[in-house]
């Protein structure tokens, strides 16, 4: 099997996926949009993914995303990047230049270095509000506290180079999703009541897609389920 046919096949059973969820949840499959995250795969495999169809291309770190957005040229610039990794403010702005959107923004110093990139590259960033689920966010994980959530986004909603566009979390390891997805949709809904512009909710990964669907996900970010288990990172 050529890698063309391994992604082909593997795509296809990813939508299978997310129709049947969007079915079980009564909700059109218009609804959710297919991330695929390429971290750690090379830019020939974002081409093949293109070729199939995919126009949302996710990765986590930089420099590598903008490595591969390079290396793609033209076709680089017809798909939306999603930035889905953790920011330190130096990459941030560095993400800021070629990101469409950002789904880790998680404290306002990272809103700060996000908006002087996007103003120094004459761009306007779509970002979400990355929320921990496990409670505070100085336990290691990355996310802000439901707590701090709103006045997160009020930062962002009044930057004039970003735009406030929802939430997203990953789910708790080793604790059943639903729960968490629960409380997401929640604390989105009441985001997107004060700020109408943010009504995307990012979850939902291989391993949860369907919990993520039936929460409501706008934005399920699929990596291995699509390209295969990656090597140990780090
Ligand atoms: C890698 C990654 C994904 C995709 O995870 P898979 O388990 O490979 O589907 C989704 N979200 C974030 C933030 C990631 O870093």
């Amino acid at each position: 099997m050529t890698r063309r046919e391994e992604i082909a096949e593997n795509l296809a059973a990813v939508e299978a996926r997310i129709a049947r969820a969007c079915a079980a949840a009564g909700r059109p499959r218009e609804d959710v949009c297919l991330v695929v995250v390429t971290k750690t795969y090379p830019a020939e495999d974002v081409a093949v993914l293109y070729d199939l169809g995919v126009r949302d291309i996710g990765e986590n770190r930089h420099p590598e995303a903008a490595r591969k957005k390079d290396a793609l040229g033209s076709l680089g610039d017809e798909v939306t990047w999603h930035f889905v990794g953790g920011l330190q403010s130096n990459k941030a702005t560095s993400v800021a230049a070629y990101a469409d959107v950002v789904h880790s923004v998680d404290r306002p110093k990272i809103v700060r270095a996000l908006s002087k990139g996007a103003a120094r590259a004459g761009r306007t960033l779509d970002c979400l509000v990355q929320v921990n689920l496990e409670g505070a966010s100085d336990d290691g994980r990355a996310g802000a506290a439901p707590d701090d959530l709103d006045a997160l986004a009020a930062l962002v909603d009044r930057d004039e180079h970003l735009r406030l566009r929802g939430v997203m979390a990953v789910a708790p390891l080793g604790a059943p999703p639903e729960p968490a997805f629960a409380s997401l949709r929640r604390l989105s809904l009441e985001v997107a009541g004060r700020f109408p512009s943010a009504s995307m909710i990012s979850a939902g990964m291989s391993g949860d897609l369907e919990a993520a669907v039936a929460a409501g996900a706008t934005h399920v970010r699929i990596g291995r389920s699509v390209l295969g288990e990656r090597p140990a990172l780090r």
